[in-house]
């Protein structure tokens, strides 16, 4: 029986909200235990052990100097990593703070820490996991797809084509603020399925027309502070002074579930080799 392959889980400054995705998978996740063996996960078990690891799933954005030497030891001692969830791809929700000013106000204590940021910063990233949190299925699947030694192709196509597939009613047309032109796909557009605007969490397609959507917003209404805030919200370290920016926080190596089960059942998406096996 070939050898079980290592599997390591690791987590930065986060809210462990991906982790838990993975403990929520439940009886998915021990029948994945018949091709892994889970050699550190600490919100599971406290006698992790750092070693050698055939796949890391890194969760969080780097906030200290302790975690980006975890993030570089995990690096070195592991042949294939994976950013898992917005904090680790692209900054996400911790690294609201680079906007906080480092001058206290009255009463309170100046901030002097270092700024949080995405992993690929400090580490090579083999394959980014979006969303905030993660989608367990997704993470399931493309374990499985790269236990064959595949790596899912990238898709590029923005959250409104699921919402168009699932005949969803726009919720921006109805004058409501939706990041889904520029948001990356992949979630099967749950955040307005259930008449929530996207919040922009998976980050933002190749080609994102950014400023078509920010006079859409204005058109609503929504005054420019507003709409700074919202399209901060996931990016903040990459999109701050990049106004300009078409790309401001979109990594390589985008997967999403969704399109690739519309392409059919020839599941051509894991044709990409990856370099595990
Ligand atoms: S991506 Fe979201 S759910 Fe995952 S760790 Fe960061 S804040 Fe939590
Ligand atoms: S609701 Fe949002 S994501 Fe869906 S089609 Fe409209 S703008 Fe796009
Ligand atoms: S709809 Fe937008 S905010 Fe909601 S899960 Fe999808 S990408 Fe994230």
């Amino acid at each position: 029986m070939a050898r079980l392959k290592k599997v390591g889980i690791f987590s930065l400054t986060s809210c462990e909200g991906c982790q838990l995705q993975i403990l929520d998978l439940e009886k998915r996740l021990l029948d994945l235990l018949d091709f892994i063996e889970i050699d550190y996960f600490k919100l599971a078990e406290e006698r992790s052990r750092m070693e050698y690891f055939d796949i890391a799933f890194v969760e969080g954005a780097v906030s200290t100097i302790h975690e980006r030497e975890k993030l570089e030891t995990v690096r070195k001692n592991s042949k294939y990593l994976v950013a898992i969830g917005a904090c680790a791809c692209h900054g996400g929700i911790p690294s609201l703070r680079n906007l906080i000013k480092t001058t206290g106000g009255r009463g309170y204590h100046p901030i002097s820490s270092s700024k949080t940021v995405a992993i690929n910063k400090f580490v090579k990233v083999d394959y980014y996991l979006r969303g905030c949190p993660i989608e367990k299925e997704e993470f399931a699947s493309f374990l499985l797809m790269l236990l064959r030694g595949k790596v899912p192709l990238e898709v590029n196509s923005p959250v409104c084509g699921e919402c168009n597939n699932r005949e969803i009613e726009c919720l921006l047309r109805k004058g409501i603020p939706c990041l889904g032109p520029i948001t990356a796909s992949g979630c099967n557009a749950v955040c307005p399925e259930h008449s929530t605007p996207c919040e922009g969490c998976r980050g933002t397609i190749e080609d994102a027309n950014i400023f078509s959507l920010v006079d859409s917003l204005k058109s609503l209404g929504l005054p420019e502070r507003d709409i700074e805030n919202k399209l901060h919200k996931f990016a903040s370290s990459l999109l701050i002074g990049k106004g300009r920016s078409s790309r401001p926080f979109r990594g390589k190596g985008n997967y999403s579930p969704v399109d690739c089960r519309k392409r059919g059942a020839s599941l051509d998406w894991g044709k990409k080799k990856c370099n595990l096996l």
